[in-house]
């Protein structure tokens, strides 16, 4: 099955690169093996893996856009081991990790456009004919060329309870929502204005 990224999905990530459209496969990929549909409110979840300062994260914004697990609606947490995977877990459906396989990204590293990125271009200032030289070539292979799957029937997330309660931040004056209320004297005050950490 050939999963492409929708039109859209480039002007929401902002440029054209080889890992959005990898991440879309990913989540795509992860919901097949479920045996779910695109998330439309607060049901799923994904874990990416990713961590900071690797460049490979453009990955996430494919998962989101396949998934419907986005940042927005707090269905989406790094995991921070920084390694290019993703776990997307469902109640009732179960869990799956899709981790990409050492084998393709040594593939893929011979590729022109990793030239440019290492030194230093952005994606946006590369040669589209360069960019799109990796990407063709990442569509054209399998799945099972690309990913490992791996069935988790042990992960469980308890995902925080929403609330809509909230207070008037006593010294700023803004609300701030229940969790977040800090008592200073007995009057709610919002964490800043408290003065203390989470
Ligand atoms: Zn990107
Ligand atoms: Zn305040």
């Amino acid at each position: 099955m050939l999963d492409l990224a929708p039109g859209w999905a480039n002007e929401f990530h902002g440029h054209h690169c080889p890992f959005m459209p990898i991440g879309y496969r990913m989540g795509r990929l992860a919901m097949r093996t479920l045996g779910v549909e695109r998330e439309p409110d607060h049901g799923m979840f994904a874990f990416p893996e990713i961590g900071v300062g690797h460049p490979q994260t453009c990955m996430v914004d494919g998962i989101q856009i396949a998934t419907g697990c986005t940042y927005g609606k707090l269905l989406l947490e790094k995991t921070g081991a920084g390694k290019l995977a993703v776990t997307l877990f469902k109640p009732g459906k179960g869990a799956v990790r899709v981790a990409m396989k050492p084998e393709f990204m040594d593939g893929m590293a011979r590729f022109e456009f990793f030239k440019y990125r290492k030194a230093g271009k952005e994606p946006s200032e590369i040669p589209a004919a360069v960019t799109n030289e990796v990407v063709d070539w990442m569509v054209g292979q399998t799945d099972d060329a690309l990913f490992i799957i791996q069935p988790k029937p042990d992960f469980t997330y308890q995902p925080v309870k929403g609330s809509f309660n909230k207070a008037r931040c006593v010294k700023c004056g803004e609300y701030v929502f229940e969790r977040y209320v800090r008592l200073v004297d007995g009057q709610p005050h919002c964490v800043p204005c408290a003065g203390h950490g989470r």
